[in-house]
């Protein structure tokens, strides 16, 4: 029942996880390995078993066993349980065999009395150290072993601190310990009616069956209903000897890392403190030395740290964090586990492993995560610039960093002055105490957004994350009231108003008091603006050999959504392999071209519309010619006219707009006015809209086609290779394509004809209404190709309003009725069940149909996993998400 650890030995490995636990599998691998790891026992899952299967009592051999484990213990370190001169201290923790944060707390310094107390005392020459681990140890006990509450000791050490005015917990004097130690026991008794137990064997036997007991409190029986962990598995209790790394001048304790977990640097990287315990490093009370300093202190030790920090990586094959203590010259580890790292540090560290050969190709693709990708890609401060602004001490306060990227701009207090700003060509940096729903295109406007409240998952964070905004959350040392943001700084006060510029770091958290210039990332100066030379960025060629590993191994194709000849380049630059999505609409918001469209609009004969649109198709045939020039031949799929005619004209309301058009337009104000008027519509989305109008108007079908076919024929004679695809937008019923694709046919062949050239082109449709998704065998029929469009699949599936859903969906991921807002993650068990069955009808029609996803989740990587699994060819995503959507369709095919 009980497997011993010590000295290269373990009666246990990493295998025998169900046995041990996670924790005590772990102690024990690194133990086999050869490791210096304080000598323990684990007590197996088995007794837990044992233990309710026969009424919470244990086998009778185990007493024995444990006994003579902790005897072993004992000798191996040269010390006893309970002994007033020289004590044993253990550990003594839970382990199941999948994690179960929470379930039970760690109990340390077990084995402390009134008498063994003083012989920790003399052991470390620290009087004090020896009673504030007493101290601590009876609050442990006392909460995870005797079930009181953490504010019972909590309390008495307020008032014992209020009492002799210190202000922190270290200003603590030995008799202060002593006494509270006594105020402690008192409650313990006048709590619990029993005596703290001074006996260590009592104290041991207590906390082991409090670990058993705790398998089965409520905390742990939700956490394993919530986790579908089997309730049968049972914990293991984990017993192992303290090292302490206060007792003198050859003692330390600190954390290293086997490579820089910032840049990925292969070197060894840490910090440590003499004569001090693992709360000293942490706590930032005493400044670290670099662990290069222990070469000085303590070469021998500093010798096998590094050389067991070789082993360790060479062993997980992947960087470690980990932590060791050093007692009177000895060192032990205490931990180890793979490192956290920034995304810089991981693309490199996979890229250098795999050229080391400690991983695969394939490996070092699933050591990056996608969604890591963007802060590589984020904007930069001017670091000569920053590092005045810093020297000058001009950085007001440090919040969690929460998007990465840098922006400076002037202060706007709420989300209508950032918009203001914006609008106005300004820069913006939204400030708020939180954000909350209302502030969307506030955020959205800003460069960068920073809030006083809140975590790494609040609106705020998750909202910037989301659009690939720089973000400091948490910030508290800032005020934020109606008129002004108040910093409190080391030097005072410092009072800003709308207006003021101050910059925020995404990377770091930090809030600077100055304007400084922001530069686009290296990935962005070798790629996209070629402003640098790929061999001069070590980044630049790990990014680019990672992404095309990625390629290597994806089955999706990426494509990207583009609407401009300049995005569609940027889109190729990062990788794109066509055009998913080219929304025509967005042409025409430009003020000249506006205006053609308003004509076509306000037409009210079919020769008036044919006029007004023979003057927006030279526009779109040149925006058409730039695109498919720009992919050089990959396919580029054109979407037909899609939002309701109202979205281009100026709102009823709006006398002002519509005096000025009436006059541009030489129509009569009121007759505007009620055109307008007749236009509006309750429910626009569900209105007049998509494919609606190219039915109503089919001289706007005929126009694109004209475009389209005309742009394409045309480069096509001049030897430029075209594919386009025409995309008929919000088909419902297989008659509605039929009807637009009639249309289509006929111009095209017309076209092709016209100018003399062979040209392959496909006809397909979105698939974004439900009713389109179960009939999807009848609209194959007319279709080359289906794109789901899942923003409005997810709207009309689901029904939330994609403009008026955003106020409560937050609240329905909190409440957790969905477990992501769907507009952002694929709603897999709704939305993606009539993906599935659009994929399965429409290639029953048609084995070869070739389908694409357009929608946002195109960008999002459990929704390309999702795609990757029921077979689509394309996703299709916004230019700067095509790096990611890239890693993620590689991990999709290397996870299946
Ligand atoms: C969609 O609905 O998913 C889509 C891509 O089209 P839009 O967002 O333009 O409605
Ligand atoms: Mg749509």
């Amino acid at each position: 029942y009980v497997y011993f650890f010590s000295d290269g030995k373990a009666e246990g490995s990493a295998k025998d996880k169900n046995l041990l636990g996670g924790k005590g599998a772990n102690l024990a691998e690194m133990t086999a390995l050869g490791l210096p790891v304080p000598p323990g026992f684990t007590i197996s899952t088995e007794v837990c078993t044992y233990f309710y299967n026969h009424n919470q009592s244990y086998p009778p051999e185990l007493e024995k066993q444990i006994q003579e484990n902790l005897t072993k213990v004992e000798n191996l370190r040269g010390k006893k349980l309970g002994d007033p001169n020289n004590p044993l201290l253990v550990s003594v923790r839970s382990g199941a065999p999948i994690s179960m944060p929470g379930m039970m707390d760690t109990v340390l310094n077990l084995g402390l009395s009134d008498a063994s107390v003083e012989g920790l005392a003399k052991q470390t020459n620290n009087d004090r150290f020896a009673w504030d681990s007493y101290r601590r140890f009876i609050q442990m006990f006392g909460n995870v072993v005797m079930g009181m509450e953490h504010h019972d000791f909590e309390s008495i050490l307020t008032e014992k601190k209020k009492e002799v005015g210190a202000n922190y917990d270290i200003d603590l004097k030995t008799e202060d310990l002593q006494d509270l130690v006594n105020r402690y026991k008192a409650k313990v008794k006048e709590a619990t009616g029993e005596d703290f137990p001074q006996d260590p064997q009592v104290q041991l036997k207590k906390a082991i069956d409090a670990v058993f007991l705790s398998w089965n409190n409520p905390r742990a029986i939700t956490y394993r209903k919530l986790n579908d962990i089997p309730d049968d598995l049972g914990t293991a209790v984990n017993v192992q000897s303290m090292v302490f790394g206060n007792m003198g001048e050859t003692s330390g304790t600190g954390v290293a890392f086997t490579r820089n977990p910032a840049t990925g640097e292969k070197k060894f990287f840490g910090e440590y403190l003499m004569n001090a315990q693992g709360e000293d490093v942490v706590a930032g009370i005493r400044t670290p030395h670099p662990i290069e300093d222990l070469k000085q202190d303590l070469p021998e030790v500093y010798n096998e740290l590094v050389s067991i920090a070789e082993k360790l990586e060479k062993h997980y094959r992947d960087m470690q964090d980990l932590e060791f203590t050093i007692e009177n010259g000895k060192l032990y580890l205490l931990q180890t586990r793979n490192g956290k790292r920034t995304s810089f540090a991981a693309v490199k560290v996979a890229v250098d492993m795999e050229k080391e050969g400690l991983i695969s190709e394939k490996e070092a693709i699933l050591r990056v995560a996608p969604d890591s990708l963007p802060s590589l890609l984020a904007k930069v401060f001017d670091e000569k610039q920053k590092q005045e602004a810093v020297s000058a001490g001009k950085v007001l306060a440090k919040g969690l960093a929460a998007g990465p990227g840098a922006a400076s701009g002037k202060i706007a207090l709420s989300a209508e002055q950032a918009v203001k700003l914006a609008e106005a060509g300004e820069k913006a940096v939204l400030v708020r105490e939180e954000t909350s729903p209302e502030d969307i295109s506030g955020m959205h406007h800003a460069e960068g957004i920073l809030t006083a409240r809140g975590g790494m998952t609040s609106h705020a964070a998750v909202v910037a994350r989301g659009m690939n905004k720089p973000c400091v959350v948490g910030c508290s040392a800032m005020l934020v009231k109606e008129n002004e943001v108040v910093f409190e700084t080391k030097n005072g006060e410092v009072s800003l108003k709308e207006g003021d510029v101050i910059s925020i770091d995404g990377f770091t958290g930090e809030v600077i008091h100055a304007a400084i210039e922001t530069i686009p990332s290296e990935i962005e100066q070798v790629f996209i603006k070629k402003s640098k030379k790929l061999e001069e960025s070590e980044l630049a060629q790990n990014y680019a050999k990672l992404l095309n590993w990625a390629d290597k191994y994806a089955k999706l194709v990426v494509r990207a959504n583009a609407d401009t000849g300049r995005d569609a380049t940027v889109a190729r630059q990062y990788g794109a392999q066509g055009i998913g999505l080219c929304r025509t609409e967005h042409m025409f918001f430009e003020e000249e071209r506006i205006l053609a469209m308003r004509k076509m609009i306000l037409a009210s004969t079919s020769e008036e519309r044919e006029k007004a649109l023979a003057e927006i198709l030279p526009y779109q045939k040149s925006d058409f010619k730039e695109i498919f020039t720009a992919m050089e031949g990959l396919p580029v799929t054109v979407r037909l006219l899609d939002p309701p005619l109202h979205e281009f004209l100026p709102s009823s309301e709006d006398e002002k707009a519509i005096e000025e058009l009436a006059k541009e337009l030489g129509v009569e104000e009121q007759k505007l006015k009620e055109k307008i008027i007749e236009l509006q519509e309750f429910n626009p989305m569900l209105g007049h809209r998509g494919c609606r109008l190219g039915i109503s108007y089919p001289e706007i079908t005929r126009m694109q086609t004209r475009a389209i076919m005309e742009a394409a024929c045309e480069l096509k004679q001049n030897g430029i290779h075209v594919k386009p695809e025409i995309m008929v937008p919000l088909v419902g019923h297989v008659k509605e394509l039929e009807n637009q694709r009639k249309i289509i046919d006929e111009v095209a062949q017309q076209i092709i004809q016209e100018k003399g050239v062979v040209l392959e082109y496909h006809v397909g449709t979105m698939i974004e209404v439900p009713r389109a998704a179960v009939t999807a065998h009848e609209i194959a029929q007319e279709a080359d190709f289906f794109s789901f469009g899942t923003n409005d699949l997810t709207q009309l599936g689901a029904g939330f309003s994609r403009d008026d859903s955003q106020k409560f969906l937050a609240e329905y991921v909190e409440l957790g009725i969905y477990e992501k807002n769907p507009f952002q993650v694929l709603d897999q068990d709704g939305i993606g069940e009539l993906i599935r069955i659009a994929v399965d009808r429409g290639r029953k029609t048609k084995a070869g149909l070739k389908l694409g996803l357009c929608g946002e989740h195109g960008g999002e990587p459990s929704s390309i996993a999702f795609c990757h699994r029921i077979g689509l060819n394309y996703v299709s995503c916004s230019p700067y998400r095509v790096p990611v959507a890239r890693l993620a369709a590689a991990h999709a095919a290397l996870k299946n």
